[in-house]
Order: C-alpha cells, then sequence, then structure tokens
C-alpha cells in the first residue's frame, strides 16, 4: 500500500476528535512529500536537525510536532515555527522553551511527558515531579508556554493488557491534573498515546493524539542514514 492509502486506512479507523500524527523520522522526503500530497499537514519527529531540515524542505502550511527528548541548547532552533512539543520531562525544558518561545513573541504548546512504561529507557515525569512543577512560581509567571494535555509511551511488547494498564495509568494522571491545575483550561484536553503497534489500544483508552510512523510510511530504513 501507498503512503495516501495508509493514512486513510488509519483516519477512518480513528474517526473524529483525534488527530493523527505522522512520524517521519529517518523517512525520505519524497515520502513525506506524499502524504503531504495527499491532504495530511500534521507531522512529527523526534530530533531537532531532522525537524529543522524536513521544515525546510516542505511548505508551510505544515504542523511540526516535537515528539521526542528535546536538549535545552536546541530548543532555539524550532522556537519560531514549533506546533506542539510532546516531551517536556523537566522543569528547565519548559523555562528554556517559554523563552525561546517569547523570543518570537510567540506562546508555543506543549505536552507534560509522562514515564508511564516499565522499562528503564523512557523519559518521563512522575506525578509528583508535575505537581512540583505546576506549583511553583516560575511557571505560573510563564507567558510563552502552555500546557495543554500529557504523552506517554507504553512498554513495547505484544502483551496487550500491559499496554492498557499504562495507557489508563496515563489518563488518570491526565484526568488528576485536569482537576487539580487545569479544570478551568479547556484547551486542556490533549492525550498522546498510540504508535503504530499499540494504536489501537490507545484509541480505547482515549487518545487525542496518535504519533504513528511505520504504518504510514513503512519500516525505517536505518541503513541508509
Ligand atoms: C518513532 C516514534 C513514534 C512512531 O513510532 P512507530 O512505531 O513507527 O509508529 C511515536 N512516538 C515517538 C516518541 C517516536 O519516537
Amino acid at each position: 500500500m501507498c503512503v495516501a492509502e495508509n493514512i486513510e486506512k488509519i483516519k477512518q479507523e480513528i474517526g473524529e476528535g483525534v488527530k493523527l500524527v505522522a512520524v517521519t523520522k529517518i523517512q525520505p522526503l519524497d515520502k513525506v512529500k506524499a502524504a503531504y500530497q495527499a491532504g495530511h499537514k500534521i507531522f512529527g519527529e523526534n530530533k531537532v536537525q531532522e525537524l529543522t531540515q524536513k521544515q525546510a524542505g516542505l511548505p508551510n502550511d505544515i504542523e511540526w510536532h516535537m515528539i521526542g527528548h528535546l536538549q535545552t541548547n536546541k530548543v532555539k532552533y524550532i522556537a519560531p515555527f514549533v506546533s506542539l512539543v510532546h516531551s517536556i520531562d523537566r522543569m528547565k525544558l519548559l523555562r528554556t522553551v517559554n523563552k525561546e518561545a517569547r523570543k518570537h513573541k510567540r506562546v508555543i504548546p506543549c505536552l507534560l511527558q509522562f514515564h508511564i512504561a516499565e522499562e528503564e529507557t523512557k523519559f518521563g515525569l512522575s506525578l509528583e515531579e508535575a505537581a512540583e512543577m505546576l506549583l511553583s512560581k516560575d511557571y505560573q509567571e510563564m507567558e510563552n508556554i502552555r500546557i495543554v494535555g500529557v504523552m506517554g509511551m507504553a512498554t513495547f511488547t505484544g502483551d496487550e493488557e500491559k499496554v492498557r494498564r499504562e495507557f489508563r495509568h496515563l489518563r488518570e494522571i491526565y484526568n488528576k491534573l485536569k482537576e487539580r491545575f487545569f479544570s478551568e483550561q479547556d484547551d486542556f484536553r490533549e492525550l498522546s498515546m498510540g504508535m503504530t503497534n499499540d494504536y489501537p489500544v490507545a484509541l480505547e483508552e482515549g487518545s487525542t493524539l496518535l504519533r504513528i510512523g511505520t504504518a504510514i510510511f513503512g519500516e525505517r530504513n536505518t541503513q541508509s542514514m
């Protein structure tokens, strides 16, 4: 199947109210262009350098999402254009995004990334760390970021019940934050969860943003990089 057909098929599965972020990392520009020509306008990258290169090579009516671990010294390269940062996992990063957004007179929407997988390697906050951030005076004075939801990655496993438990955990975190910190903020509504292998479960557990690469573009050819 071609890229356009893959996107069409997934869009039919997800229905209204859920957005599809087409993850273009390591994929060649011509495949990304095929998705764009099929009418898709939301793309995600996990590395700053690739994100800025692809952004420069494609039309500017695209929403670019940063979905991967982000170093503070690289925020400046994406601050002019990024539409959503999914991976806020520490206070220092949020502070830097706020500072760089201010230079461009922008308000950058952000998601707080939570550690929900049992695997050691995944980045992310705990609920306690997030609460500490949100209670700080520093955060309350930030005018150039807006937190609009949460993001998490489940364990990479075929064990569907385990994945489901992890997504449910993320939704509980979302609900707690909503109640305690964002009850007055209507646009705190995003639950970024679900990738190629686990998006059907993520949808059942209330995902609003799917981040899908392989099921759209095919396997990533790391050899050619
Ligand atoms: C690569 C990546 C995805 C997409 O992965 P697929 O399995 O190819 O769908 C989603 N989220 C993040 C953070 C990624 O790095």
